[in-house]
Parts: C-alpha cells; structure tokens; sequence
C-alpha cells in the first residue's frame, strides 16, 4: 500500500486508460504509448489505406473508407465513377464520427449528398465506410464479434489471440438498409451498449442463446450447418495479424519517443478489442480495434422503476477472466528467466493497477478475481501481493489491505490450458513480406534525431534525403525542400496532432511513396517502394561501414 503515491518499483503496472506515467523505469506496463491515438477511426483507416495501396488484394478485408471532411470531394467523385461503371449497384454507407464509441453519433446514407454537414463534420471529423450490406446472421439478427488480442511485444512483434469472444446481437430482425429503415439501429448496430435500451435484449444464463453469447457456441451452430469453421479461423488469424502489421510503424514511433532505446523504460503489452463482422458468405471484416475493451463481467439489472443492480454475467465472466488470468500468466516476468519452474506468481513483488476516477473493480479476495463493485478514487491503488491466481488477495487503500500471509505456490498443471494462442511469430514466415511500412518507418526514427519527438523536421529530412543519396540533377535540394513543406503544411492542416510541428509518420511515407514514385516510374507501387527502401537501406549500410573505417583509421 503506497498512501503517499508509489515509490517502489513493481513488475506489472496495470493503467486503468492509457499510457501516462513517464516514471517506470522497469517492469511491464499494460499499455503501449500511443495506442489510443493510433486505433482512432482516421488513423487506423489511414493505416489501412496505405496497406490496401500496398497489398489490395491481402487487405480486403477492411471497408472502402473516406476521411471526412478533407476527402468529401474524393468520396463523391469515386462513388459517382463506380455508380456509372456499375448503374446496378447500389450502397449504403455508415458515418462514423473520429474518437465515437458505443455506436455514438453513427448513421446511415445511401447517397454522398446525405452527409450531415451543419457544423458537425468540420468540428468532428468522422470517417465514411461503405456498410456491409449481406451480414452473416443468427436468428434473423445482425451480430459482430469481438475477440481479444494480447499484444505481448512490439520488438519482436508478438501476438496472441484468445481462442474464445464474444457475439453481440441486434435486437430487431434484419432486413437489407433501405431508405425506410435505415434508422433503425437495434437492426443495424450491433453495440451492447444500445441494443441494452431496446426491449426486446435478452441477459441469458447460458452462454449460447441470448443477446450476448460465446464466439464459440456460434462456431458449433456454423459447424453443425456444415461451415468450414477452421478456414473462418485461419482468415480471423490473418486478419489480425495483418491489421497489427498495419498499426506497427505508427506505434513504434510512439513507443520510442516515449521510451527510448538504451534508456531505463519498462515494457509494454496491451489487451485489444477486435469487432469483426462475419459477411453471409463467412469472410471476416475488421470494424474497429479498441485499445480500452470493457472487462466488465456483471451488467445492470433494473429491479424495480429506477432501481439497479450488477448482476453477473456468465458470458463475460467465461470469456474475460481468461483472458486477463492468461495475460499474467503470459507475461510473468520470472517465467522467460525460470521456463521450467512450474510455479505461476510467487516470484511477483507486486502488481500495481491504476484506475480512473469512479472506476467500477470487480474483485473478490476468496474465489477469484472479481464480484464487488468498488468506486475507487483517483489516487487508489490496487495492490496484489504474491499468491495464487485463483485466490489473489487485493489490498485497496482505504478499504482492505489483504495479506500475503497464506502466499502458496501453485502448480500451473492446476489451472486451466492457456486461452490465449500465439499466432505470431509463429505464422511470421506468411506475413513477413507485408512488413514493407515498418522499414519505411525505421528510416524515419533514425533521422529524428532529438529523442523524444514524433515528427521528422526539414533537417532530418535533407539529412535522410543526402545520406540515401536520392537528389541529383533532376532533383535537386530545393525540391526536396518544397516537396517537405508541401507534403508538411498539407498533413499539419488537417489538424491531427498541433503538438508538435514538423512532419509527421504518415507525411513522410506520403512523401517516400512519392520519391519511390519518381525513382522507379515504370513499376507497380508496391515495387517501387520495395525497391526504394533497399536502395535507403543499403546506402545507410554502406555509410555506416565507411564511418566504420573512418573511425578505427
Ligand atoms: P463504435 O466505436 O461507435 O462502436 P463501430 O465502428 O464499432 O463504432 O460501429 C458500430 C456498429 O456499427 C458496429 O458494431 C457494427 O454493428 C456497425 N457497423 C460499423 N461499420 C460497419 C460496416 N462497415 N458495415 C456494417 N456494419 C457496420
């Protein structure tokens, strides 16, 4: 119990939000710095959009999306030029507003010209995404999935996925949009928190009926009408490993600004929320990636006009506990140094959780880690001392303090199998080659120069431009200069960041697209960047050796 703010070091920090303490210099941290920012509507679309530039054909799995306002003119003109190819098709589109959750704000349109533009749009950006029109469904009704990811490490990139999620369920019959009922939102949104408010939601006891169920008590359904439910699995593994490779370069510039290299800094891991949508012919669409998912495992119970109560919820309890039990297990730090001991947390000198304010911890100090519903202030901590998983005794400031004092060793034969699968590095052979961004953002990191920033200034940039010896005759150091502030002034413009000043990841993979372009007019866009990024590599190799050279001489 630390009263007067923490002053000893811990193994496991577990934040409440997001990243946000700049004084862990070891251990490991829940969060990756960044992560919020990176899984943003915008900034994941606009990952996606450079993947699908790069790879069209292994990104598919993301909507045709527009960022609004900026690319409005854009969108109009590509949805009049697909509708004249194909007069026959006919869509709908979703509008999702930047930073909404919860199915807030979110609507339905079948044309551009029904864009809701007062004000709104200019003073929160959303994103426009052609809507899934043919949704697998259950019972008649529309449902999403969300599965949890464990990003365990960012270098090595390591990746596990949990074997089992939730479905989340409309509530109202699904029909095809039309102008008539586009409007209805417990047909076409499948967020809990709205579907919670219609009448017709059912709180199941068992885990496959109801409005929430376990993904696997769908994929025995699906398996028993003759679905080819281990294909749907290697597709949803593929779907997420690619996404992450999508969302890698942002996070690594992130991650080195706030922790840099050669430095005291912890390491991160980060439990993510996938919501995927299963298309009728089975093929898995990404909607969204949370970097805060509930881990909420009771939900409220109206019991009388105005009265509530938490009740369990056995759907969440059976997918969450272990997911976060699994998550410990995984990242204990004394496993990596002790493999063949078979003892699970003993070693731990704490685990310190921080929460929000009004936070809602679900904890019970005698079965598991769960049940009462705790406000905590701001400044509480929760601290677990070294003992059993399944009986973790929780000390929170203020309320009960518990003990290490029947601190046990317990054999990890006794808990359940791991829930969590790593599913990279051990498929890293099929998806390496997707890796292209993430060279193109270690080129960007090492011309940063002062640590700490996330943008690339003019310097850095001619510095990046001479090292790799890309100006000659036809393109000259002014026209490097003008293509940095262009590229620069555009991407600062649309206003995502004013922090700092200079060009951002995204500006300069613009703007290496841009020279890879020039360079290898003649080949496909993949190729001309592959091919820059070796010539960027091999002539910083080249100067390191000769600086080498220089160096012992
Ligand atoms: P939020 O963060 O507000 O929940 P989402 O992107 O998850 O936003 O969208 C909310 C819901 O809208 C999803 O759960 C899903 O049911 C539906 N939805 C979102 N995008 C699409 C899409 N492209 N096609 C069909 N349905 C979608």
């Amino acid at each position: 119990q630390f009263p007067f703010g923490r002053r000893l070091p811990c193994d496991i920090y577990w934040h409440g939000v997001s990243f946000h303490d700049n004084n862990i210099f070891s251990g490991q941290v829940n969060k990756f710095p960044g992560m919020m920012e990176t899984v943003r509507k915008i900034t994941l679309s606009r990952a996606m959009r450079t993947m699908q530039d790069l790879f069209p054909l292994e990104y598919n799995f993301y909507p045709r999306s527009w960022i609004l306002p900026e690319e409005l003119p854009l969108f109009v003109a590509e949805v009049r030029m697909l509708k004249d190819r194909n007069p026959s098709w006919k869509p709908t589109f979703i509008v999702k507003p930047d930073g909404g959750c919860q199915g807030d704000g979110i609507y339905l349109i079948k044309d551009p010209s029904d864009i809701r533009l007062t004000g709104s749009i200019q003073s929160r950006p959303a994103v426009v995404q052609e809507y899934i029109c043919k949704p697998l469904l259950v019972d008649k009704l529309k449902f999403d999935i969300r599965l949890y990811v464990l990003l365990k490490s960012l270098e090595p990139l390591e990746i596990y996925i949990a074997k089992d999620g939730l479905s989340r369920f409309c509530t109202e019959p699904y029909q095809e949009p039309t102008l008539k009922n586009l409007h209805q939102v417990f047909m076409h949104l499948t967020n809990y928190s709205l579907n919670i408010h219609s009448g017709n939601f059912i709180h199941s006891a068992s885990v496959n009926t109801g409005s929430k169920r376990t993904f696997s008590s769908i994929l025995c359904r699906l398996s028993s009408r003759g679905a080819d439910v281990k294909k749907l699995w290697s597709d949803i593994i593929s779907l997420v490993i690619k996404t992450i490779i999508a969302l890698t370069p942002e996070l690594k510039v992130y991650y080195q600004s706030d922790i840099p290299a050669g430095k005291p800094g912890p390491t991160c891991f980060q439990i993510l929320g996938f919501d995927i949508l299963l298309m009728k012919n089975l093929k898995p669409i990404l909607l969204e990636v949370n970097a805060n998912p509930s881990m909420r495992i009771e939900h409220e119970q109206e019991l009388s006009p105005g009265v509530f109560e938490n009740v369990p919820s056995p759907v969440d309890e059976e997918v969450k506990v272990a997911v976060i039990r699994d998550t410990l297990r995984l990242v204990d730090p004394q496993k990596k140094k002790k493999k063949d001991t078979h003892l699970i947390f003993p070693h731990l000198h704490s685990v310190l959780i921080f929460f929000p304010p009004s936070y809602h911890v679900m904890y019970n100090t005698e079965k598991k880690f769960r049940l009462n519903k705790i406000i905590l202030s701001f400044h509480t901590h929760l601290l677990i001392f070294p003992t059993q998983v399944q009986s973790l005794h929780a000390g929170i400031a203020g309320n009960y303090l518990g003990t290490a004092s029947n601190y046990e060793e317990l054999p990890e034969a006794a808990l359940p199998s791991l829930c969590l699968k790593q599913v990279f590095p051990k498929y890293a052979k099929q998806f390496s080659y997707l890796r292209l961004v993430d060279r193109v953002a270690a080129l960007f990191i090492r011309f940063l120069g002062v640590k700490g920033t996330t943008k690339l200034g003019p310097t850095g940039f001619r510095t990046f431009i001479r090292n790799c010896k890309l100006s000659n005759s036809n393109f000259s150091m002014a026209a490097v200069d003008i293509l940095y502030i262009d590229i620069t002034r555009r991407w600062n413009s649309m206003g995502i960041d004013h922090k700092e000043s200079g060009m951002c990841l995204q500006a300069f993979v613009e703007a290496f697209f841009c020279l890879a372009q020039k360079k290898y007019k003649s080949l496909p866009l993949h190729d001309q960047v592959a091919s820059l990024i070796e010539l960027c590599e091999c002539r910083l190799a080249a100067l390191r050796g000769k600086r080498l050279v220089w160096g012992c001489g």
